[in-house]
């Protein structure tokens, strides 16, 4: 349920639907917005929520039960889409920033290269995995700590704020002092106690969509991280699984327009692990911006060929370089810059 304010209602009016809220044995959660503050009621008490004692309020505009599952997602909650920082930048308004980096950080050299090749070609952010969650426990897992500090050395160098993934809760504390975002991968996306620990700090989160979740299942997770006091949510489309094989995953070009209609969290999307093959992903990159998405993450290396992992689905800097051009000529299109 959610308490919408009138136009003007005094924090004296707001501080008594709070209070009312807790009395009843739930938590208020404020949405202040540019044109009203809404308060939302979630958690669970055995004292039932009465629509009429909150609509009688002082200051109440009006009282809407929130149907789906999720709330704090949700864009009744919330109708302004959120702003996630991004280094001076943010995710969620007119611009797209484009997230550009190796599946894998490699090596000091490797990442501090592609960095300034990444910068070159127009991104906004580098991505790079130095903990990677790979379905074989035989292939590369990832450089760990010292990967991460090569990624600070890279944005120290060009500027570009670092996105990286965090496999556990006990990673949490340390991916944190050196990435700017904190990527939850497809494969932890219901890692209820990893949700629940990116949840408690403020870092923004970039949370990947498991490869057979739903879209309510996706929004159910970045739910968990909500719940925990962690405005700075994005969520990310990066191809389920179905029954196709001639591509990795099937990109779900549909979740876009879904997601924006049911959530104020930014949108991003993936087309390298969406589409396992690099031919594929500019002409995906422009659907999802045609699409209405917020930001692209798009994996790209000095030489895909010889990448320890992702390489197949992986641009050169010039063909990243290229696709960046198209982008902007779609982005304009549809009202948006990139
Ligand atoms: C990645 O970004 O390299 C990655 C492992 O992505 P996903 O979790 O979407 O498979
Ligand atoms: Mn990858």
């Amino acid at each position: 349920m959610i308490v919408v304010m009138q136009h003007g209602a005094t924090a004296r009016q707001i501080a008594d639907v709070i209070a009312r809220i807790e009395q009843d044995g739930y938590k208020a959660h404020l949405s202040e917005g540019e044109e009203r503050t809404i308060v939302g009621v979630v958690g669970e008490s055995p004292t039932p929520l009465r629509q009429e004692h909150y609509e009688t309020q002082p200051g109440v505009d009006k009282v809407v039960r929130i149907t789906e599952a999720y709330k704090l997602a949700s864009r009744t909650f919330h109708p302004a889409t959120t702003l996630v920082p991004l280094n001076g930048t943010q995710v969620g308004g007119k611009k797209i920033p484009i997230i550009a980096g190796p599946c894998s950080v490699e090596s000091r050299e490797q990442i501090i290269e592609t960095a300034c090749a990444m910068l070159e070609a127009g991104a906004t952010a580098l991505r790079g995995g130095a903990f990677k969650p790979r379905t074989s426990p035989y292939s590369f897992q990832g450089h760990g700590e010292k990967g991460l500090q090569w990624l600070a050395e890279a944005r120290d160098i060009t500027g570009l704020p670092i996105v990286t993934e965090v496999m556990d809760a006990s990673q949490v504390e340390m991916v944190c002092h050196y990435a700017d975002v904190l990527q939850v991968g497809a494969r932890n996306m219901q890692n209820f106690t990893l949700l629940n620990a990116v949840g408690q700090s403020q870092h923004p989160v970039l949370l990947k969509r498991g490869m057979s979740a739903t879209v309510t299942d996706l929004l159910m997770s970045a739910e968990y991280i909500l719940a925990n006091g962690n405005t700075r949510v994005m969520v990310c489309e990066r191809g389920i699984r179905t029954f196709e094989t001639a591509t990795r995953n099937t990109a779900d070009i549909n979740a876009i327009p879904v997601l924006k209609q049911k959530t104020h969290l930014p949108v991003v999307f993936d087309p390298s692990h969406a589409t396992g093959k690099s031919e594929y992903v500019e002409s995906l990159s422009l659907a999802a911006v045609a699409a209405g998405v917020d930001a692209l993450i798009i994996e790209a290396h000095l030489d895909p060929a010889n990448a320890m992992s992702d390489g197949r689905q992986s641009l050169t800097p010039e063909q990243l370089t290229k696709l960046v051009a198209k982008v902007r000529r779609v982005a304009e299109a549809v009202d948006r810059m990139a």
